[in-house]
């Protein structure tokens, strides 16, 4: 059989050596401690979980659901998005229901991209926007993200030619991998500059409520005129603890939910009706439990950053997600680096690296375990002395 370009274009799975050697030290009776995962570890919220139950015995959630999401759905985020960010919303033409965002972003491409087609990326990412661009046979242009700027892309250092040939930029506020944040003036900025060359706006908004110490994530959809050319992704994952149930939204210009419902519409049947009616008893139930989530985000990010802080490192604390982006010891190899963090100590730590070229001399730190594991870590980095620059 011969297998397509686009499968051979797919970069190399970078983790291989870290996922033998977590393996081989599971084998060994290592207790490792997985600092790796970008999957809370807590429970859904138990009115949500009888909600799915209820509605599961309901024959009428049964057949083949709406492609686009129930009306009672889209009128579910609808509704959530005038309260949490003041922006009304069409249900019928700016909503449509995603099998998790990672199902909308990875089709977004084919909406938007013909072959050899520019789609502006940032660079270290979440892996989909690239692989979503190549898959779609688009060319991928990368906008470092940069400690000097906040990590956020330098819309200047674009060359006019790629931006005209771009069809669209994808960004990701709060940020996978970096922990960084965007104001409203920068969202202001890539409006005025998607304008500028007819660019969607696609953005990943996972993390719009994990955020910490009073701070409040901005909609892309606050911004004047920003609903004609952005699509936001959400995600029902990280606020509700609902990673496996897969199930999310996009939002925004009509055009673009339109032209994205075509491709799912002859991809995908749909979300079980069920999953979905579970999905709007979290949007418009008891959101109480989003504040003990943030809360104990926060305790588990102070012990981590302050750890480290006291170990020599000048880490700031993320204001969102439940990252910590952590440079290595004089910016040694990511790879190497997290080799020897699981060889000395059996800790697992993600290689920035393998977010792209401009994760190189990171390291991604997850805080999806509990504060005593996270303090054991702490305490074996320190005996291992592993962020003491000479002794690496
Ligand atoms: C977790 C995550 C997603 C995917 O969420 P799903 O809705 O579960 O598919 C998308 N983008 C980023 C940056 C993420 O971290």
């Amino acid at each position: 059989m011969r297998i397509a370009q686009r499968i051979q274009k797919v970069p190399p799975y970078l983790f291989a050596e870290i996922d033998k050697k977590k393996e081989a030290a599971i084998e060994k009776g290592v207790d490792i401690i997985n600092l790796g995962i970008g999957d809370p570890d807590q429970p859904t919220p138990a009115h949500i979980i009888n909600q799915l139950a209820e509605s599961a015995r309901d024959p009428k959630t049964h057949d083949y659901p709406p492609y686009e999401g129930t009306k009672e759905f889209r009128s579910a985020v609808s509704d959530w998005y005038l309260k949490r960010f003041g922006v009304n919303l069409n249900p019928q033409k700016e909503v449509i229901s995603l099998i998790g965002s990672k199902e909308g972003i990875a089709h977004v491409f084919l909406a938007f991209i013909d072959p050899g087609d520019i789609s502006l990326i940032p660079d270290p990412a979440y892996p989909v926007y690239k692989t979503g661009t190549l898959f779609a046979n688009g060319e991928p242009y990368y906008m470092p993200l940069l400690e000097e700027n906040g990590y956020l892309p330098d819309l200047d250092k674009i060359d006019e030619k790629i931006a005209r040939k771009a069809k669209l930029i994808f960004l990701n506020y709060p940020n996978n991998p970096t922990g960084a944040i965007a104001n409203k003036e920068y969202f202001k900025e890539v409006v005025d500059f998607a304008k500028k060359y007819d660019l969607l706006i696609c953005h990943d908004f996972a993390y719009s409520e994990l955020a910490f110490d009073g701070y409040q994530a901005p909609s892309f959809l606050e911004i004047d005129g920003a609903r004609d050319v952005c699509l936001e992704f959400h995600s029902l994952s990280k606020t509700y603890n609902m990673t496996g149930w897969r199930i999310g939204f996009a939002v925004g210009s009509s055009e673009a939910v339109s032209a994205l419902s075509i491709i799912k519409t002859n991809v995908d049947s749909g979300i079980f009706k069920a999953i979905q009616e579970a999905g709007i008893t979290a949007l418009s139930g008891p959101q109480d439990h989003i504040p003990r989530l943030i809360n104990m985000y926060t305790e588990r990010r102070n012990v981590v950053v302050d750890g480290l802080n006291q170990l020599g490192w000048n880490i700031k604390p993320p204001k969102a997600t439940f990252y910590v982006w952590v440079p290595t010891p004089n910016r040694m190899n990511a790879i190497d680096f997290s080799n020897h963090i699981l060889d000395k100590t059996g800790i697992i730590v993600t290689p920035g690296i393998g977010y792209g070229q401009h994760g190189e001399g990171y390291v991604r730190i997850a805080l999806t375990v509990d504060v005593p594991r996270l303090k054991e870590a702490i305490n074996r980095l320190k005996k291992a002395e592993i962020f003491n620059n000479n002794k690496v």
